[in-house]
């Protein structure tokens, strides 16, 4: 297939990186619609105006200026070397947002570098995020093998949304999920590989929660979830949604790739709930779908 550069253009405009362009001056040549919406500086406001200008003038995590002598981009053009880095711009309203950029430098067909490119994305999720799990292995509030909330972690959330939602009249949804046949795994394969397997049904119950949402190891291959504000459907849609996304994890360790699955036990909040009768409640629930045969959520 061959892209015409109308084509070319349309790609680099839809992308959701930002992009921008430089001559060896670093005079910016072009700068996509994406730099826009980060940056908040127009394609007109940037064209033409040296990186080095006192537009965005990234920082590095010392607040240390990079434009006059540490530039990746400059750097980059003068030794032909990729980098990523996490620098800080400064939005044009001031404020410094933190961004993940990859510089690489563009030569002609003989080799010589006529520009630097660098793509960027915001990286504020993420910085909030790393803050976020540093301030908890301070507290010691995350397990270290899976990087979610411990069980100490757990009993307070449960305590807290539990009093929140009675506070609130609402009903805020608990699940407590085990993993099926989990010795088989250690005594198959050995605990090192049993390890990998909890990270990986840890992982994939997290990164599909919403960000209010909470998973923390209970036990050995147990995990507590809270969930606010869901219906009992969605509590059923989104227990079997985990359940099945874990389902359909798998690792490959040597020949083989491994998968598990999971059976939980889900349930809402009533008004006269403690702690303890909502962790009884989900452990009954639990022993049911284990009862049941397996990989299956009970609600109850
Ligand atoms: P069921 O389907 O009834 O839940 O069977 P199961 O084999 O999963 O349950 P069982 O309680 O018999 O075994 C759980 C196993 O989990 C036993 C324990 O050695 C293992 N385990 C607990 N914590 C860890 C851990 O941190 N790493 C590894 N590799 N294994 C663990
Ligand atoms: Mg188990
Ligand atoms: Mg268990």
């Amino acid at each position: 297939m061959i892209l015409d550069d109308a084509l070319f253009q349309k790609l680099l405009e839809n992308l959701s990186e930002g992009v921008y362009f430089v001559d060896p001056q670093r005079t910016i040549l072009y700068w996509n619609r994406a730099a826009e919406r980060i940056t908040g500086f127009s394609e007109k406001e940037i064209e033409g105006k040296s990186c080095a200008d006192d537009i965005l003038v990234h920082v590095d995590d010392a607040g240390t200026s990079l434009c006059k002598g540490a530039c990746p981009l400059a750097a980059t053009m003068k030794d032909g070397r990729n980098r990523v880095n996490r620098v800080y711009l400064r939005h044009k309203e001031g404020y410094r947002l933190p961004v993940c950029v990859s510089t690489a430098a563009i030569r002609d067909d003989t080799g010589n570098v006529i520009g630097g490119l660098e793509t960027f994305h915001d990286d504020s999720s993420l910085v909030a995020a790393l803050a976020e799990a540093e301030r908890l292995s301070q507290l010691a509030l995350i397990c270290p093998l899976t990087g979610i909330g411990n069980r100490r972690f757990a009993e307070e959330t449960i305590a807290k949304r539990l009093s929140e939602s009675q506070r609130n009249h609402t009903a805020c949804a608990f699940v407590m999920f085990d993993v099926d046949h989990f010795k088989k795994i250690n005594d198959s394969y050995g605990h090192p590989v049993g390890d990998i397997v909890l990270k990986m049904v840890a992982q994939t119950l997290l990164t599909n929660l919403r960000v209010y949402d909470f998973v923390g190891r209970w036990g050995g291959e147990e995990f507590l979830l809270t969930m606010p504000h869901l219906s009992r459907q969605e509590l059923e849609n989104t227990a079997n949604r985990l359940r099945v996304l874990v389902e359909r994890s798998s690792r490959k360790i040597s020949e083989n790739r491994l998968a598990v699955t999971i059976s939980g036990g889900a349930t809402l909040s009533r008004a006269d709930d403690t702690p303890a009768s909502v962790i009884k409640r989900v452990d009954a629930l639990l022993y049911e779908s284990k009862r049941r045969g397996r990989n299956r959520v009970t609600i109850g």
